[in-house]
């Protein structure tokens, strides 16, 4: 059957079924447009097409979802109770493409950071989250915290 999809069309569908544009992204490219961070959106060139790629910096950020990416210890992340062995085995199938996309954009010299939904859900939170994340950019890999200890907010491996 012919593609009768414009390539907007498209680009919609796919942010509807890839979570993308989603509002904690929204959140997130506001502030660092705000601080004068230049930056690429969904950057299908790199592993796992990083939700934001700041260029000058090396960086890819990911903004997850708790449920979808398995948010250890957060109150977000709870199965249903019915049928969860499906959604478990769904989620460990995420995290692990997660984990594979973090070794192989650091394998190409990027440094990976994660930013969680529920450190974006309120102002406050958000503040603090938004915080780390432009110290972070703004540290050399070689110096930054392997994990932060701002709620909502870590970075997959040690660097
Ligand atoms: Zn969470």
């Amino acid at each position: 059957m012919a593609d009768k999809l414009t390539s907007e069309q498209r680009h919609r569908c796919m942010a509807a079924i890839k979570g993308k544009n989603t509002r904690p992204e929204i959140i997130v490219r506001k502030f660092l447009f705000a601080n004068g961070l230049r930056f690429r959106i969904h950057d299908r060139r790199l592993p796992g097409t990083p939700d934001i790629v700041l260029p000058k910096y090396h960086t890819a950020i990911f903004i997850n979802g708790c449920f979808w990416h398995g948010h250890e210890g957060c109150q977000f992340s709870h199965l249903p109770s019915t049928n969860s062995t499906f959604w478990q085995r769904k989620i460990d199938l995420n995290k692990a493409r997660d984990m594979r996309v973090a070794v192989e954009l650091r394998l190409r010299g990027w440094r990976v950071i994660r930013l969680w939904e529920c450190g974006l859900k309120n102002k406050e939170t958000s503040e603090a989250t938004l915080q780390t994340l432009l110290r972070t950019i703004h540290t050399p890999p070689s110096s930054a915290p392997a994990i932060s200890t701002t709620p909502g907010y870590t970075t997959p491996l040690p660097h």
